[in-house]
């Protein structure tokens, strides 16, 4: 049974972190650094005020909000 609010982690592969499979494609990043035509990753659906959208973000962003994602699970996991 998940908590609410709790999401899971999984383990790191042995692969380590890596970038979506794709596709990818020229588009807007929605991320960070918020450049336009630039090749971009669907990396999952975000929801926000209760609206749902499709979330892009480039190569530079997902690993930088991969590195979060990661500090966030390694925090959780010291807890
Ligand atoms: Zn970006």
């Amino acid at each position: 049974m998940s908590t609410p609010g709790r999401i899971a982690c999984d383990a790191p592969t042995s692969e380590g972190r890596r970038l979506p499979d794709g596709p990818w494609a020229t588009g807007t990043c929605w991320l960070y650094c918020r450049r336009s035509n630039v090749t971009v990753a669907w990396i999952g659906p975000v929801v926000s005020s209760g609206a749902q959208a499709p979330l892009y973000g480039c190569a530079m962003c997902i690993a930088e909000l991969d590195h979060m994602v990661w500090q966030y699970c390694a925090a959780r996991d010291r807890a």
